[in-house]
């Protein structure tokens, strides 16, 4: 049996979340790490901006000659 849980859920939410069953083969309970769709929004929504201040600091500091 394979549990499909998101791996960024309890550093976003505090808790763990399940996704699910992924799998009904087998007798061992087993998992498997993922993302549920609430914390991939979040991620890319954090990435974004880690994009954007990188981008302001690099216009506002380094110049290029042209
Ligand atoms: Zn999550």
């Amino acid at each position: 049996m394979l549990i499909g849980r998101c791996a960024w859920h309890p550093r976003y939410r505090g808790y763990p979340r399940w996704n699910g069953i992924t799998s009904w083969q087998g007798w061992r309970v087993q998992f498997t790490d993922g993302i549920c769709q609430h914390c991939l929004d979040r991620l890319l929504r954090e990435y974004r901006e880690r994009l954007a201040v990188r981008a302001a600091a690099t216009a506002g500091g380094v110049r290029t000659a042209a």
